[in-house]
């Protein structure tokens, strides 16, 4: 199958009882035994439920991986890679990672005494570089929330490879109709399914992709073991969401495109990044990896902060929310909203100005999106 087959089919059958084409919602805590030791696969809906079974070797497939192991959120998926560490473990992460994966590493994981280094994994020789003895992951986040840097995927496999070490890419801006991370050599594909894979801003949910048996047995092992496990339907609105998906991406691709110009164009804007732009400093590494830039863009306002506040409270059609990678179009303040919890210092350090604004593109009519932003602007 092709992937936008896939995207439609893969891993979804009629239902063997009723012929229903859409999946069924199995709302149901636990499964009759036929007789003692004897069930159909199922016993108990934390370990595994039919409709999340459905979902997880769909995503698998997406990702060209062997096993999916879906979870309550994003954040529980990443927290699970954790729990395959150990006291004294090292991790080299993105340093424009998402704000509340580096709160859990910074507030969280430190008191189980693993230790973290934050590099410019734009430069591969930086992630190299951070390499100790006690290394056992690296994280990569490409693009990154809310900067958009890209990390060349290939580059960074083969280090991860060469000191044997644990790679895992949150992909969650690309989603697999762009960017296939384990083609690139990661161990761990890992998405929010919250943005674009479920698409219309209906659930909380997340997922990890790997080709690994044993990665597999340890995570389904965490999922059953902790029970961060997303509901039924939760499961069955995401399937539904990724029916769409390729449709979708390539409208959110197309219209951030012409956003991303048009903002760059405008004089009362200082800077724009989106990695489909050639000013992008990655540009090149986006090109090569990925088969679109999808909807993200962050852009800076000549006029610093009054002015980011002033354009997010004259727009009409975008709407002033935390998340993204919905059919909406979306903006969002880093500094007080999604990144408030990373430290002012640390923060601007990063780049993360007081004045950036990360505009998540919808799938509206791009004249409808360019006129709100333009009048807005004014
Ligand atoms: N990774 C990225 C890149 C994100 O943007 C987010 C949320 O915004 C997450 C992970 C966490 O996902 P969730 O909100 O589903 O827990």
């Amino acid at each position: 199958m092709k992937f936008d087959t896939k995207v439609v089919r893969a891993g979804i059958y009629p239902d063997p009882s009723t012929g229903a084409i859409v999946p069924p919602i199995y709302q149901s805590a636990t499964y009759v035994l036929e007789e003692v030791g004897k069930d159909k696969g199922y016993d108990y809906t934390r370990a595994s439920n039919p409709t999340r079974t459905i979902l997880e070797n769909n995503l698998a497939t997406l990702d060209g991986g062997k096993y999916g192991i879906c979870f309550s959120s994003g954040m529980a998926a990443v927290d699970s890679i954790m729990k395959i560490l150990k006291a004294g473990d090292h991790v080299i992460c993105s340093d424009d990672v998402y704000g509340g994966v580096s709160r859990m590493y910074n507030n969280l994981m430190v008191n189980y005494d693993i230790s973290f280094s934050y590099v410019n994994s734009s430069n591969p020789q930086e992630v190299e570089d951070a390499i100790l003895d006690n290394t056992k992951l690296i994280w990569i986040e490409t693009p990154t929330n809310p900067l958009l840097k890209v990390t060349d995927l290939d580059r960074v496999g083969k280090i991860a490879k060469k000191h044997d070490i644990l790679y895992g890419v949150d992909s969650t801006f690309s989603t697999p109709a762009l960017l296939r991370p384990l083609e690139f050599g990661a161990d761990i594909a890992m998405h929010s399914t919250t943005k674009y894979l479920s698409g219309h801003n209906q659930i909380i949910g997340g997922v990890l992709i790997t080709n690994d048996d044993s990665l597999n047995e340890k995570f389904k092992f965490i999922q059953k073991s902790v029970g961060a496990v997303p509901s039924p339907f939760d499961c069955w609105l995401t399937l539904l969401g990724i029916k769409t998906l390729s449709v979708r991406m390539q409208r959110h691709c197309e219209n951030a495109q012409a956003i991303a110009q048009f903002l760059e164009d405008h004089h009362q804007v200082e800077k724009v990044t989106y990695p489909g732009l050639p000013s992008h400093p990655q540009y090149d590494i986006a090109r090569t990896q990925m088969e679109g830039y999808s909807g993200m863009i962050s852009l800076e306002l000549k006029g610093g902060i009054p002015a980011g506040i002033s354009l997010m409270n004259s727009l009409k059609l975008c709407s002033l929310a935390e998340s993204l990678g919905a059919v909406e179009t979306m903006i969002t303040h880093p500094a007080t909203m999604t990144h408030a919890d990373v430290p002012k210092e640390e923060r601007l350090a990063r780049g993360l100005s007081d004045g950036l604004v990360r505009l998540s593109v919808g799938i509206e009519d791009k004249r409808d999106i360019i006129a709100d932003l333009d009048q807005a602007l004014k």
